[in-house]
């Protein structure tokens, strides 16, 4: 196995939280998206006013190059989120890890 001596303690700490994160079952590709709109119903207070539009939560991403979206139910809309953090940090976390050896090229002697 190859020593990793030369690691510095915040890629090995990334690292190490990147594995932390993809122990957990669920991550989502999406970015959070807040969309407000009438619900349709005459009597609501939303039919009189844009202010009293309700608010929602979608989720979207691009897909074969094409974006979509869908809508979090309420009741969905925490756990959701973890899913979106959990795939963003480990995102963050590849990255910073990953441009590290970009410096390594050439370096050994
Ligand atoms: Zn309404």
């Amino acid at each position: 196995m190859r020593h990793h001596s030369n690691q510095p303690a915040r890629v090995r700490s990334a690292l190490s939280r990147l594995r932390q994160i993809l122990m957990e079952p669920e991550l989502l590709r999406a970015s959070w998206v807040q969309m407000k709109h009438p619900c349709g119903r005459a009597y609501c207070r939303c039919a009189k006013a844009k202010k009293h539009w309700h608010l929602s939560w979608y989720v979207s991403q691009s897909k074969n190059g094409k974006p979509r979206m869908k809508c979090v139910p309420r009741e969905q809309i925490e756990e959701v989120r973890r899913w979106v953090s959990r795939y963003q940090e480990a995102r963050s976390l590849l990255a910073q890890a990953g441009d590290f050896y970009w410096d390594e090229i050439g370096q050994r002697k």
